[in-house]
């Protein structure tokens, strides 16, 4: 184990102007904090954090870093505080080991592989500093080396495991080569001990029959190079373990049919040399066929660059030759630790965050480097969040997704009757937004379905697809529905016969298709009932409708017709689709209602004293006299009120609590006009139906804080 003044002595070797005092201060803290606290290897606890710092100064990281590795389990495993750490070592080095801990929270408990790629995105998320990756990085990588120690098998295999599918495909991603490779031996020799060994003996038996081989290759590469005036280094190594097993597993090959156990490299000026020295390979040896690959007119996702082949190479030898500028091969093995390297004793004039700008590059090929030189945070997946379902899958949605965009993600089956969600075992509102690592339980009821309500607050294309579909199909059943009874009462209204084949004859006139087309339209009020009257019965039309419109003022005309036929039914009517409530008068069940054809709205819902009616007065054709259903009480409605409420302690406190009594609930409260004495409110409450709100209105009556209620439009 690193003693603290090496550790120091480290540090400074790399970066002269590091926190010496800091760096044995979290020395100490952590060695006290951890106590008696054992590893499984028997050491004593506070070793690992103090290994996982040495393994950090392996990448010349800032001491922040260093600091935030000696600390790493503290908040976690032991009594310290997250604001223990900010007082005694700064902003910077709390924030660093609150990320590590949020990271140390969150646990993939799904086994289905296709998890691992969103549980990685899921870290890179979490990770907002690219520091916290890095240190966790380190933090497994000691953890797979002290793995031998654990005692039980099942254990190791998990975290082997875990390794393989999420860990060494980060450090790959981040671009640390060496890391990735031992992460990856370490899980192999666990995971598949009997392949491990043997194909490790296999290595050592081919070593010891050709000391000379890769020199030689190497030798005669240098040569080939030279006479053909390329200016090149060339390098030469076998491939790991645990690379070759899986190029076996991926063949279906034995180790013996492998060409690609020796690989070596050629690195040269620029990419013009690239493609010369490729020329040279190709024309002095036999290609293996499939082998050659060009990752630098197509670079791998992670920015990796290199051309690569299969030659019989010298020596008669099945190789793969890599073929690449120094400066991929640079970025390709050093990756993110090179930059921070690169970055320390450097003036931070701008110019020197060349190693930020590569990382992004790396990283993402985003659009923006400008902003990324704001702030070092990982923003890769900022655009992007995941959770988890009760059973551990992860599900990866667009930033600002809320539970029914989760819900649409899991099925849309589930997403089309969500009713509610349990955010991390809480109910929540649907209109949530979620946060990574949440976990979401989505309450369905088959009696749900989706709501235009949602399209407000949804973000997912796919949950947008879904509430759209079924708003246009079950809104357009609803129109015709509707404009059938509009039509069929308005024929009844003036005596005259309705007739499905008479409304054939004027398809053309309202450009239809369909009977259900003209019902369609004249739900939606693109159409008006008398357009349809009057296609039919030209001669009917003009004068008596303009008899009506001239003589009988409107709301008469309505009671009128109310008496002479029954009313047309709300129920079974969605609202918020062929019918809606009108913000003007909210309407309460037990309400005298009319309705009124909007155009591209479907019928508008007011009560009969409303001063909006006074609109369409001429407008006659535009009247549906219409009734509450029986489904309306199970309903929630919007009722408004006026409400003088004294200006006094525990006023607005006893006004709640009046409602809730009733079993009602405020959905707004605005304060319209205040006085020394008295608040005028304007509140908005959810109710049943009229009875409902004047309940509440004589009990707000009786108390003593209010003066003044009464239901009002504005
Ligand atoms: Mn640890």
């Amino acid at each position: 184990m690193l003693r603290q003044y090496e550790l120091v002595d480290i540090v400074k070797s790399y970066d002269p102007e590091a926190d010496e005092d800091a760096l044995n201060r979290a020395y100490v803290f952590a060695m006290k904090k951890h106590g008696a606290q054992l590893r499984a290897s028997g050491d004593p606890y506070y070793s690992h954090p103090v290994e996982v710092a040495g393994i950090l100064t392996k990448f010349k990281l800032d001491s922040a870093s260093i600091i935030a590795g000696l600390l790493h389990d503290t908040v976690e495993d032991t009594d310290t505080t997250i604001d223990e750490i900010r007082s005694l070592f700064g902003d910077q080095v709390a924030q660093l080991v609150d990320g590590l801990t949020k990271l140390a929270m969150i646990e993939l408990k799904s086994k289905n592989d296709k998890q691992a790629e969103n549980f990685r995105k899921l870290l890179l998320a979490m990770s907002e500093d690219i520091r916290v990756l890095l240190i966790k990085l380190a933090d497994r990588l000691h953890n797979m080396r002290t793995l031998h120690f654990l005692q039980k098998p099942e254990k190791r295999a998990r975290i082997a495991r875990e390794t393989l599918d999420i860990y060494a495909p980060l450090a790959e991603r981040i671009g640390m080569q060496e890391i990735k490779s031992e992460l990856e031996e370490i899980a192999f020799a666990e995971l598949h001990k009997e392949a491990h060994d043997s194909i490790v003996a296999r290595l050592n038996f081919l070593r010891e029959q050709d000391s000379n081989l890769v020199p030689n290759i190497i030798k005669q590469l240098e040569k080939d190079m030279e006479e053909n005036g390329i200016h090149a280094v060339v390098s030469g190594r076998e491939k790991t373990p645990y690379s070759i097993w899986r190029k076996m597993q991926m063949k279906n090959a034995s180790f013996e049919q492998l060409s690609d156990i020796m690989a070596f490299r050629i690195c040269v000026d620029d990419i013009a040399a690239c493609y010369q020295a490729l020329g040279v390979v190709h024309s002095k040896y036999h290609m293996v066929p499939r082998r050659f690959k060009d990752y630098i007119s197509t670079p791998k996702p992670n920015g990796y660059q290199s051309i690569h082949t299969g030659v019989i190479g010298p020596e008669n030898t099945r190789i793969e030759i890599q073929i690449r500028t120094f400066e991929m091969h640079e970025v390709g093995e050093k990756g993110v630790a090179a930059h921070w390297a690169y970055k320390q004793g450097q003036r931070a004039d701008g110019k020197h965050y060349r190693w930020i700008r590569e990382l992004l590059e790396i990283l993402e090929q985003a659009s923006n480097p400008e902003e990324f030189l704001e702030n070092t945070k990982l923003e890769m997946y900022n655009d992007q969040v995941f959770c988890f379902t009760p059973k551990g899958d992860l599900i990866g949605l667009p930033a600002h997704s809320t539970p029914v965009d989760f819900a649409y993600a899991v099925h849309s089956s589930v997403g089309d009757t969500c009713v509610g969600a349990k955010i991390n075992g809480e109910i929540r509102p649907l209109r949530t937004v979620l946060k990574n690592g949440d976990q979401v339980e989505i309450l369905t009821s088959k009696a749900q379905h989706p709501s235009t309500e949602w399209e407000r607050f949804v973000v997912t294309g796919k949950a947008k697809a879904a509430i759209r579909r079924y708003v246009r199909t079950y809104k357009r059943d609803q129109f015709i529905v509707l404009g059938k009874e509009i039509l069929e009462k308005l024929f009844k209204g003036e005596s005259l016969e309705f007739s499905e084949k008479s409304l054939v004859n004027v398809l053309p006139t309202f450009e239809a298709d369909s009977i259900d087309d003209i019902y369609a339209k004249v739900g939606e009020g693109l159409v008006s009932g008398w357009d349809v009257l009057k296609a039919i019965y030209p001669a009917y039309k003009q004068s008596k409708i303009e008899k009506v419109v001239d003589k009988v003022p409107v709301l008469k005309k309505v009671m009128r017709k109310a008496k002479k036929s029954e009313p047309l039914k709300i129920k079974g009517l969605i609202p918020g689709m062929a019918v809606h409530f009108a913000g003007c008068c909210h309407p309460l069940p037990g309400d005298r209602i009319v309705g009124i054809v909007t155009t591209g709205k479907g019928v508008a819902v007011h009560t009969i004293d409303c001063p909006t009616l006074e609109r369409y007065s001429d407008e006659p054709e535009r009247w549906l006299d219409i009734a509450w259903g029986e489904e309306a009480e199970n309903e929630v409605h919007t009722g408004r009120l006026k409400v003088m409420l004294a200006n006094e302690p525990g006023a607005l406190a006893e006004l709640s609590n009046l409602i809730a009594r009733a079993g009602a609930n405020i959905s707004n409260l605005n304060i319209v006009n205040r006085t020394v004495g008295y608040f005028e409110i304007l509140l908005d409450i959810d109710v049943k139906d009229l009875k409902h709100l004047t309940d509440i209105m004589s009990a707000l009556k009786s108390a003593k804080e209010i003066s003044y209620v009464s239901r009002t439009n504005k």
